[in-house]
């Protein structure tokens, strides 16, 4: 996590974040940023895949999933590539709809999410790769892979 996906994590979690209620970015019926109103705006159930009838808000529902160590199992790597870019990009649309008068520049805030999915890569290195990518090479150069074992 980046020092501002971190912010408006930490944010959402303390009620900070979407904070004092101004006017949304639809402008439909003088809608104000309260959860209720962007949960419904921003499609927050479907983008983040929570069911309809979750009885918290989508976001703090995927944060409560949040992961203590680099899930393992591919359909859990796959859940959080997909859900974690989106998570992020959803937060730092509603800190710009809430506060419009900061500086939101998108290269303060570029690829949402890189460095979750980085960790989440992390379970698949095996300490092993290294040396058996090197025996391979070395298998790969025939009978002159004598000396380079030597020569190593
Ligand atoms: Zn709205």
């Amino acid at each position: 996590m980046t020092t501002r996906e971190r912010s408006r994590v930490i944010r959402w979690r303390i009620g900070f974040l979407p904070g004092k209620p101004t006017r949304c970015w639809c402008a439909q019926d003088n809608s104000l940023t309260t959860i209720a109103h962007l949960t419904a705006c921003f499609h927050l159930h479907l983008e983040l895949e929570v069911p309809p009838n979750s009885n918290i808000d989508p976001i703090s529902y995927v944060l409560n999933k949040l992961l203590k160590n680099p899930p393992k199992e591919p359909h859990r790597q796959e859940y959080w590539s997909r859900i974690w870019p989106e998570l992020c990009a959803i937060l730092y649309n509603i800190d710009s709809c809430c506060h419009p008068d900061e500086d939101f520049t998108p290269s303060k805030d570029p690829d949402p999410g890189r460095l979750l999915l980085k960790w989440i890569q992390s379970a698949n290195k095996n300490p092993f790769d290294r040396f058996s990518q090197r025996h391979q090479n070395l298998n790969s150069l025939g009978n002159d892979s004598q000396s380079l074992y030597e020569a190593s």
